[in-house]
């Protein structure tokens, strides 16, 4: 009784690669696009946050289905993210959140990347290289994290250089929200009403700009702060549920899954995996699966992960090794080698979702999605179309 998701998978050479995979749904995350576009009010646009190849889902095919339409720009948090996009003919305007080097600040704006810009120190590189060409930026303030962004004591140093670089265009003025999870929290109204000060303060000095954004996945899904031409999602186009304790989602788009490799029979009082953490009580049936902490499955998850095999719950037993994890399928007793098992996602009628494996973990589900790693093979999904990106020759 394997989903009849799992049964639509079909892709040349189905026995070549380990079967331990990301199923990455691309009508879903089409959805999810269309479902964010449709809460926003009029005017405003979503900046789809794909950095770090898009939390693990694949940038350039989550790219790849920002219709212009729905998508007004894209965003990478490194240069090179952003030339992999380009690189892959992604024509969207992309915005480079930073930080980059003077050389890559170079080579961005030869790939007519956007630079998102922290700070006076890196507003002083560009306004160089503007000496030469227009440059177009997203001016950064700090309205409360500390980290990026211009604090009040930059405005004048910053207002100066751009007056000294009329080539430099500011095309919006954007901040970050620190508490946005928890939409109670008054910290974010704090930065907004700081936000909107700096703004202020730069106006006076003579600078503005067209637009300015603010908001992230938890602000538009609580809809607390909706202002601004742009939003910035990530976690919410992917279908993670961005708000502290509560299950709020779009659809989820990845799925991992693996299978039973191996099932043998032990007697009670037998000791599973390194370190001798776990030792039979009973007649036990033990599956290996073919996946372990170097795919980004936690060794955290010894003894504590679960799984999904034919619908239901079995427990991770022992420790998670390197390529190995061992799990309890006694009590589901018409377990097979080769059944499907799902670390994460859904099967017949139970999920494990990713704030499930957080939780356990004590992160947040943003850490699960980027910590499956690149020896995982992703497959898209798109109706009963499948493409495979992988590390390996298949
Ligand atoms: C990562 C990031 C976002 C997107 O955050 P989500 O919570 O995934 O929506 C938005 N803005 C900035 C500056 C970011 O670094």
């Amino acid at each position: 009784m394997s989903t009849p998701r799992n049964d639509r998978i079909r892709f040349p050479g189905d026995d070549e690669i380990r079967p331990t995979w990301v199923e990455i749904d691309l009508s879903a995350f089409d959805r999810n696009l269309a479902a964010v576009a449709a809460k926003l009010p009029p005017g405003m646009r979503t900046i789809a946050v794909l950095k770090a190849d898009a939390y693990g889902h694949g940038a350039v095919e989550l790219a790849q289905r920002c219709a212009p339409e729905l998508v007004g720009m894209i965003a990478t948090a490194t240069i090179e993210e952003a030339l992999e996009l380009r690189r892959a003919h992604i024509r969207l305007p992309i915005l480079a959140l930073g930080p980059g080097t003077r050389q890559q600040l170079q080579i961005a704006l030869d790939a007519n990347i956007t630079l998102g810009v922290p700070g006076p120190e890196e507003l002083s590189l560009i306004a160089d290289i503007a000496q030469e060409r227009e440059v177009v930026i997203h001016l950064k303030l700090d309205s409360g994290m500390g980290r990026m962004g211009c604090v009040e004591s930059d405005l004048p140093r910053v207002a100066e250089l751009l007056r000294s670089a009329p080539a430099i265009r500011v095309e919006a003025i954007y901040t970050h929200l620190a508490n946005a999870g928890n939409p109670a929290d008054p910290f974010t109204k704090d930065q907004v009403a700081r936000f909107h000060t700096l703004i202020e303060t730069l106006r006076e000095a003579g600078i503005t700009a067209e637009n300015y954004h603010l908001s992230n996945s938890s602000t538009t899904l609580s809809g607390a702060v909706m202002e601004g031409n742009f939003i910035r999602v990530g976690l919410l186009l992917l279908g993670g549920a961005p708000l502290d304790g509560s299950a709020e989602r779009l659809e989820p788009v990845m799925r991992w899954r693996s299978e039973i490799a191996r099932l043998k029979d032990l007697p009670p009082g037998h000791a599973v995996g390194y370190g001798t953490t776990f030792f039979t009580t009973r007649p036990s049936r033990i599956a290996t699966l073919p996946v372990g902490y170097a795919d980004g499955y936690a060794r955290a998850f010894s003894n504590r992960g679960e799984v999904l095999v034919r619908g239901r719950r079995a427990p991770v037993v022992g420790r998670v090794s390197m390529d190995l994890v061992t799990i309890d399928v006694t009590d589901i007793p018409d377990a097979q080698v080769g059944d499907e098992v799902v670390l994460l996602g859904a099967q017949g009628d139970d999920e494990i979702s990713a704030e499930e494996l957080a939780k356990k973990l004590d992160t947040i589900s943003y850490e699960i999605f980027c910590n499956v790693s690149s020896r995982v093979p992703r497959l898209y999904l798109d109706g009963d179309v499948v493409r495979i990106r992988s590390r390996f020759e298949l």
